[in-house]
């Protein structure tokens, strides 16, 4: 019996596509150069992809045609020897579809097995937004930001080639660094990139996360229900009523909350979350209005609170608020959890105004969707001097 070895690219659907293709694709073409057979495919649960929405491509690699068919027998692996995130903010968990709830992003690593992610964090703050897993794993940085190269667009940033020459690092048993180098220059015919997998190749160091260290939540888990307790036929229950809103300070109720689907809280979809300031809005009603995913709860005093298990972070409620920085889109990196902005707000006025400034303070670049033509081509020399350094 031979040696399997299973690596999974987590990636944002539609946005990412074509840079996790091509890393997924690379690294059977690398270990086919050294004689091992592979394949590599999408998720079948994650298709058809939506933008965003966390979705998933695996490469299995075998040491012989045996081994790779029985490996493949089971379709998905269970454990993978390397996990692949390509955008930093899909570390709080990945939710890619209505029935089984956010899963940690190294829910599938091995013992002692390898995330690489995308990232221009520290790998301390990193680990701390993971899930916490029984045993020790490595966490290897690609430093730079997320990118892009999807359906519509290719982001030739090198993203791609630097992770594969990190791979080629981290388990040089699937392939070499020259393998894969070979491969570059059969894909790519492009000499700059086979520099840009070496250098990352090189300089790549990894970060051992202890059991001690990530996010103690328990992950959602579920029973499927076994036959003789499925319903006849179809029948899809409808959404629940809403419920009014307690506020905090004196107890009162009103407003209304929305009943919303328990196991597909979309909040794994966002790279960004909407910052209200309270004292700012004007109650226009807009925000509520135009989320198209109807996330705003209308507080008791009529102020409109994000829903943030519900928000998709799309930055619609940004872009249409009247109020200048009354609504403000900030990295989803900055935040620990998805409590009520109003519930804080309304404790403690002060400390709240003083929570937002500092939030709102630092807008890095919106790491989904592009906000001017050309913008995709202006980060591609920033990205590329990233990667000379390394
Ligand atoms: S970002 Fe704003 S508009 Fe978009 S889902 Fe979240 S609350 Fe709704
Ligand atoms: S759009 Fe802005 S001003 Fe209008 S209700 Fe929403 S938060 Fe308030």
């Amino acid at each position: 019996m031979g040696r399997l070895y299973a690596v999974e690219i987590v990636y944002r659907g539609i946005f990412q596509k074509n840079l996790a293709k091509n890393i997924s694709r690379a690294i059977v073409l690398a270990a086919h150069k050294e004689g091992k057979p592979g394949i590599s495919f999408g998720r079948y649960g994650d298709s058809p992809e939506r933008n965003g929405i966390p979705a998933k491509a695996f490469a299995i690699v075998a040491t012989d045609d045996i081994t790779l068919e029985e490996g493949m027998a089971k379709y998905e692996p269970t454990q993978v020897d390397v996990s692949i995130c390509v955008d930093d903010t899909l570390f709080k968990g990945v939710e890619s579809w209505a029935w089984y709830g956010l899963q940690p992003i190294n829910k599938l690593v091995k013992p002692g097995g390898t995330l690489i992610v995308t990232s221009l964090q520290d790998p301390k703050d990193l680990a701390e937004m993971a899930h916490r897993k029984e045993a020790p794993y490595k966490l290897a940085i690609v430093k730079g930001m997320p990118s892009f190269s999807g359906l519509w667009v290719y982001k030739d940033d090198h993203t791609d080639v630097r992770i594969l020459g990190t791979v080629a690092k981290v388990l040089p048993e699937l392939f070499s660094l020259a393998s894969v180098q070979d491969v570059i220059r059969d894909e790519w015919h492009d000499e700059l990139k086979a520099t840009s997998a070496k250098k990352a190749h090189d300089r790549v160091q990894t970060y051992t996360v202890q059991p001690t260290q990530g996010n103690p939540e328990k992950p959602y888990s579920f029973v499927m229900p076994k036959w003789t307790e499925m319903r006849e036929g179809i029948a899809i229950p409808s959404i629940p009523k809403g419920e009014k809103i307690k506020d905090p300070v004196n107890g009162k109720e009103g407003g209304f909350r929305a009943a919303r689907n328990p196991t597909f809280l979309k909040y794994a979809t966002r790279t960004m979350r909407p910052v209200v300031d309270f004292d700012k809005c004007i109650k226009c009603t807009l925000c509520w209005l135009a989320c198209p995913d109807s996330c705003f709860d209308v507080t008791p005093e009529g102020l409109y609170d994000a829903n943030l298990q519900a928000c998709c972070g799309c930055g619609v409620c940004e872009a249409i608020c009247p109020e200048p920085q009354c609504i403000t889109m900030v990295n989803e990196t900055a935040f620990a959890d998805n409590s009520s902005q109003w519930e804080a707000w309304r404790k403690d006025k002060d400390a709240y105004e003083k929570w937002v400034k500092e939030k709102i303070a630092d807008r890095p670049e919106r790491s989904h969707g592009f906000r001017f033509r050309g913008q995709y081509e202006e980060q591609v020399p920033e990205m590329l001097e990233i990667a000379k350094q390394g």
